[in-house]
């Protein structure tokens, strides 16, 4: 039986706001077994809570925004919703200090540490998965997300920018097969010419070359370099999984991303969602693909 799971003790972060430029705190806790994965904002007297799902999706602008209602709302959840699906955890309680989950540096390696070093625990209830019943495609402009039926769980990514630094990229992914952490840490990006505009809008206020690849026409201007190759593709692929998380349930079948964002990964997963029944069926358990099991503390 493929166990549901949660982490095994308490783990906090804080850190600078990506889009709010404020000091911004999370403390993740453990949850019981069909709690899902649950926000709660600090910053309101209520302390309200909601699910980290599509129907609390409230904006997609350059990053995930989710929330209860207006003013209700906190930022830049992918990275470490991506985090908590690479490694297969079920439940878990985010409480959220400063309304954006903190950048750190860019990518999900800090959360993925750090969940590593607590460990996670298998709770006694089955965890459900799901099989395609019929293939999706959404489209929106440029952009188009497939899904297909697989006996894996698998992504194909492809992005395409006009810069040459960037370029044309491609990457693939078989959960459980390939290594998470080559995903896990590839970073943010943007380009040089994209910063002003982002900041008269009110956004990026945070962002720095410590927390995010920045490109102009002919290099990468962070001293460092790239950490991985094909660094862009892979982080697209990591707000993918984020975004995908917003699903709620665990799917088995092959993901073909075409120049994704977070506008047409939430928009895909949300037709996703309000066609469960005609384009999914409830795997047995037996042919549950999931999950690293190694990293699951009994
Ligand atoms: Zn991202």
């Amino acid at each position: 039986m493929t166990k549901q799971t949660t982490i095994n003790g308490e783990i906090s972060f804080s850190g600078m706001g990506l889009h709010t430029g404020q000091q911004c705190h999370v403390v993740l806790s453990p949850a019981s077994a069909h709690t899902g994965i649950v926000l709660r904002n600090l910053d309101r007297p209520d302390q309200p809570t909601f699910r980290a799902d599509v129907e609390h999706v409230l904006s997609t602008n350059l990053c995930t925004a989710l929330g209860g209602s207006a003013g209700n709302e906190i930022m830049t959840v992918e990275h470490l919703l991506a985090a908590l699906f690479g490694l297969g955890i079920d439940n878990l309680l985010i409480e959220v200090g400063g309304g954006e989950i903190p950048i750190l540096d860019g990518s999900a390696l800090p959360f993925v540490d750090k969940i590593h070093a607590c460990g996670l625990r298998a709770l006694p209830e089955a965890r459900k998965g799901y099989g395609v019943r019929r293939p999706l495609r959404y489209q929106q402009g440029n952009s188009s997300i497939e899904l297909a039926p697989a006996e894996s769980l698998s992504f194909h990514c492809r992005i395409s920018f006009d810069n040459a630094v960037i370029g044309t990229q491609e990457v693939s992914f078989r959960y459980g097969l390939d290594d998470f952490m080559d995903i896990c840490q590839a970073r943010t990006f943007c380009r040089l010419t994209d910063v002003a505009a982002m900041r008269s809008r009110g956004l990026a206020r945070g962002g720095s070359l410590q927390n995010a690849v920045v490109v102009n026409e002919c290099e990468i201007i962070n001293p460092e370099g790239l950490r991985v190759e094909r660094e862009f593709a892979r982080h697209k692929l990591l707000d993918f999984l984020g975004d995908l998380s917003l699903l709620g349930i665990f799917v088995t079948g092959e993901f073909t991303l075409s120049q994704p964002g977070h506008d047409v990964n939430t928009a895909f997963v949300q037709q996703l969602y309000r066609n469960t029944t005609s384009h999914l069926h409830e795997l047995p358990q037996t042919s549950l693909p999931y999950y690293p099991v190694a990293a699951v503390q009994i």
